[in-house]
């Protein structure tokens, strides 16, 4: 048996299939909740769930919450406020978390929740299980999804598959209710993060034809607003915020909080999801009107503002069937009961969130895999050197959406070598293969020799996520001066090439190449070196034009001179 199990930033569920049902497991009290929350008490072990968020108040020290905000980064990416928690670096460089005297890694951390769930779940089914389907924000890079699955497997798990959120979404709306070829919008407004994707239900098998979110945006952000505007704590900002979605009104501790008050403030945060909504849409080439269902996933979609927002951007009324808190769980466990082989017509397809590539001569990026690209996949290209006598390349491998190397996000270098070669002889190929569970391996192969050299790529991207959101952006609004500097670069690297072997050819022919001829040559290289410098790309791209038409006769007799 395999465990469907949602890891939420402020709470997680477990499900299993039962008789081919996708059932959630309850705890004694019949929460299917479990409160993302661990307490370190003083001298005893840690305990989990609502026990441990109930000792929040008093200790705060004591209890992490928000663990997944930490899970897969490194201590510069992250700030202490965004979980509440003391950190540090450890003597390797990673992320600590410092609670209770002991200086644990968040996977750690997030590894206790999962066992919780795996105890309950085994206390409630009676076997052992020791398999399990993991969901993570879509958004997740290939660190935190790494991370993630070593959390799974520190507790005792064998993870089958790690598994975007919004798509076991899908999975658990759209079973019965889609037909062939439906379109879902999954708006999912959790905790901790935003997530919206486009998927299409196609031949049986969902495929996400696009994901965007901000990983720094969810109802935990409407508490930190709602607190500083009432002057109060953030514990009490959340009731008052959950009593806010059933009432108009709601008195407390002699105070009256409005339910109108509540959305003039939370609404410009709501606000921040409509551009990443419209651009899920624009990259799956979708307008509104061909959605067939928009989907409202995780606890902050029950407020009737988002429920509002959401019709808005869409032109259209959300679904609202769904249980928000317990259709990922669901999912997860439907996916489950797939790898199982209970329910076989049934695959999932994930897509890339950036660009993945490598970084070529003169600094440009060169993509491999785009974004958006359905994982698991894989893709290659070969590549030379680029001068004369080398034996080894450094592969760099980056993820982002700009056209220069320096822009995008150094995820990893390798040293490849080969036999000695002359310029441009030797065949390096590379291969990139992103596996079901978003985690990519790097292989580069010397064609000579057969020889593999392989690389690691779990050790993180070395920028927070709040950078993967301006990633998207500045790539947008640096488009034009980014193509610029390819095009020119490009132009650049052929002029490189061309002026020495114009210099070559014309000692080799001397007298041979008539006067006016050789004249011309002479201007157009100075005219080409002046464009060089003031970096004027058309001027230079014409230029080159020139040159070539001027010197091919050049290139021909030379060609029949070393034949003799
Ligand atoms: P995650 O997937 O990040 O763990 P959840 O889907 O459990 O998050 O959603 C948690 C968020 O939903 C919290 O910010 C919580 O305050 C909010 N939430 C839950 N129920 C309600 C409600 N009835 N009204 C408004 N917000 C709610
Ligand atoms: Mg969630």
């Amino acid at each position: 048996m395999i465990a469907g199990i949602d890891l939420g930033t402020t709470h997680s569920l477990v499900g299993l299939m039962e008789s081919g049902f996708p059932v959630l497991i309850a705890d004694s009290e019949g929460r299917r909740l479990t409160p993302s929350a661990v307490w370190f008490p003083k001298g005893g072990e840690p305990v989990v769930g609502w026990a441990a968020l109930e000792q929040k108040a008093t200790q705060p020290a004591l209890v992490v919450t928000s663990i997944k905000r930490l899970i897969g980064r490194r201590p510069g990416e992250v700030s202490e406020a965004s979980t509440g928690s003391a950190i540090e670096a450890g003597a390797d460089g990673s992320l600590r978390v410092v609670v209770g005297g002991q200086a644990l890694r968040p996977e750690e951390i997030s590894a206790l929740i999962l066992s919780k769930l795996k105890s309950d779940l085994e206390k409630s089914c009676g076997v052992p299980v020791d398999r399990a389907v993991i969901t993570v924000p879509a958004y997740f890079n290939d660190a935190q999804r790494a991370a993630t699955k070593r959390a799974g497997e520190l507790a005792g798990f064998t993870v089958e598959r790690i598994l975007s959120e919004p798509t076991a979404a899908a999975l658990a709306y759209g079973l019965d209710r889609l037909g062939e070829r439906s379109k879902v919008a999954v708006y999912d407004l959790g905790g901790g993060t935003f997530d919206i994707s486009v998927l299409e239900l196609n031949c049986g098998v969902f495929e996400v034809l696009s994901t965007n979110g901000d990983t720094a945006l969810g109802g935990d952000d409407l508490d930190t607003a709602l607190a500083k505007f009432w002057n109060i704590f953030l514990i009490d900002a959340e009731k008052i915020k959950r009593a806010l979605t059933d009432s108009e009104s709601f008195e407390w501790d002699g105070r009256t909080f409005l339910r109108s008050e509540l959305e003039a403030i939370c609404l410009p945060l709501i606000e921040r999801t409509r551009r990443h909504c419209l651009r899920s849409l624009s990259d799956a080439h979708l307008e509104t009107s061909a959605l067939d269902a928009v989907v409202l996933v995780g606890g902050a979609t029950r407020m009737p503002v988002v429920r509002k927002f959401v019709a808005e951007i869409f032109g259209r009324e959300p679904d609202v069937s769904q249980h928000p808190d317990e259709a990922v769980a669901l999912g997860a466990t439907i996916q489950a009961g797939i790898l199982e082989g209970g329910l076989q017509n049934l695959t999932l397809l994930d897509v890339t969130p950036l660009s993945l590539g490598i970084e070529t001569f003169g600094g440009l990026m060169n993509v491999i895999i785009p974004r958006n690209t359905t994982i698991p996949c894989k893709a290659g290209e070969m590549f030379t050197n680029a001068v004369a006598n080398q034996s080894a390349m450094s592969i760099t491998v980056l993820q982002g959406e700009r056209e220069m190397a320096r822009d995008n996000w150094p995820l990893g270098r390798m040293d490849v070598t080969f036999p000695q070669a002359p310029k441009g002889q030797a065949r390096v190929g590379v291969q990139f293969e992103l596996d079901a569970n978003g985690i990519l391996h790097v292989l580069a192969r010397d064609t000579s020799t057969g020889l593999d050299t392989l690389i690691d790529i779990q050790s993180a991207v070395e920028v927070s996520d709040e950078a993967v959101e301006k990633m998207l952006g500045d790539s947008l609004e640096h488009a034009f001066e980014d193509m610029d500097e390819r095009i020119f670069t490009e132009a650049k690297l052929k002029a490189d090439e061309m002026l020495p072997a114009v210099d070559t050819a014309l000692n080799a022919l001397g007298d041979e190449v008539p006067g006016e001829v050789r004249a011309a040559i002479f201007a157009l290289v100075e005219k080409i070196r002046s464009a060089l410098q003031t970096r004027s790309t058309s001027d230079l791209k014409n230029l080159l034009r020139e040159l070539d038409a001027v010197t091919e006769p050049l290139a021909a007799a030379l060609i029949e001179k070393t034949l003799g």
